[in-house]
């Protein structure tokens, strides 16, 4: 387990500055060496079953003006949508029953979901006996606190960046340490945390990404989730190149190296620049796999980023071609919701690996 050990050194100097090391390094048989070593611990920390998660975005309208995102509220060329709350809630149940065993609700920033609409859609939903995710953005402590009352597990939001100037550049009108306090918060309230960030960023740099990635391991998270940055035309950085889908794969095996015990999903935007992606993301440390299950007629108008994968298909189609995917990796399904591990768990694990 070289690279493993390499980065378990106590002091953070010496991770931060092995991690810079690998980042620049370009040579193939180390990014090779890198995912054989991460698909070798995720077999041992998480298992060989990979967590099915279907995605619902309900919702494109956004307050905010993140200048990498097409749903960003100055972009006039979107056309907004918004998923009624039964529909919603009807799509989760069908979901449900076709065999997922999480929801994830995800939207942007739209206060039009109030406080006790998405308090009533996650109890709704936690009748059918699923986990549900929230990702719906920065919202007051107390929203936090009624989902998480009304049966929400997990909360991801990612930080995006862990520079405080990058990150300031990249969202006007707001700050790192924002995000980052509505991650405490949410770790507070008690729900399982995931976040991440994005990788091939303007003005991004392996000093930086290397400290995305120590971040994210003194987040203690439950779930990571990183991918590649996509220009999206209609945005400020629209003509801005593509992150590199190899140095994607790196950070996904280095954050397997770094938080063992995470759920780490082979990401849509992984799969959107490179056709093999969910497949790569799959034999390189990734343990999760989430189809889009909004209704079709909605799907193609969440725009984060263009040529977004899987916006043709049915729901039962993409969630088949989930399973068959998995079926010929050799893996399982996972039948279990796939909370995050106890803390003592992942400390056993940290001693065993
Ligand atoms: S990244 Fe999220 S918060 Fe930012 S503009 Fe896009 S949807 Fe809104």
């Amino acid at each position: 387990m070289r690279y493993y050990e390499l980065l378990q050194d106590p002091d953070q100097a010496v991770v931060q500055k092995q991690l810079i090391g690998l980042l620049t390094d370009h040579c193939p048989q180390v990014l090779e060496d890198l995912r054989q070593e991460a698909d070798e611990i995720r077999h041992r920390s998480v298992g060989d079953t990979v967590h099915v998660r279907g995605i619902i975005e309900f919702s494109n309208y956004c307050i905010r003006s993140c200048r990498y995102c097409g749903l960003n509220r100055g972009n006039n060329q979107v056309q907004r949508y918004r998923i009624p709350p039964d529909e919603i809630v009807k799509t989760a149940r069908e979901a449900a029953a076709m065999g997922l065993k999480t929801i994830v609700l995800q939207s942007g920033d739209d206060f039009y979901y109030t406080r006790e609409v998405i308090a009533d859609m996650v109890r709704e939903i936690k009748k059918t006996g699923v986990a549900v995710t929230l990702s719906v953005g920065e919202r007051p402590r107390d929203d936090y606190r009624a989902w998480r009352e009304a049966g929400a597990d997990r909360y991801l939001l990612k930080f995006e960046t862990s520079d405080a100037g990058l990150y300031e550049a990249l969202h006007p009108g707001t700050r790192l340490d924002i995000r980052l306090r509505c991650l405490e918060d949410l770790r507070d309230l008690g729900y399982q945390v995931g976040s991440g960030f994005m990788i091939g960023l303007p003005g991004q740099t392996p000093e930086i990404l290397a400290g995305d990635l120590m971040l994210m391991r003194s987040l203690v998270l439950e779930m990571a989730g990183v991918g590649p940055f996509i220009p999206h035309p209609g945005t400020p950085l629209g003509q801005d190149s593509a992150g590199e889908v190899n140095l994607a794969l790196k950070i996904l095996a280095l954050s397997r190296l770094l938080l063992p015990w995470a759920h780490l999903p082979a990401t849509t935007a992984l799969s959107s620049l490179e056709k093999d992606g969910r497949r790569l993301g799959l034999t390189g440390g990734a343990n999760v796999l989430m189809p889009n299950i909004t209704p079709p007629e909605y799907r193609r108008l969440y725009e984060i980023y263009p040529h977004k994968a899987e916006v043709k298909d049915s729901s039962r189609e993409l969630y088949q071609a989930t399973l068959e995917l998995i079926k010929e990796l050799g893996r399982e399904v996972a039948l279990d919701p796939g909370h995050g591990l106890s803390p003592a768990t992942r400390l056993m694990l940290r001693e065993e690996l």
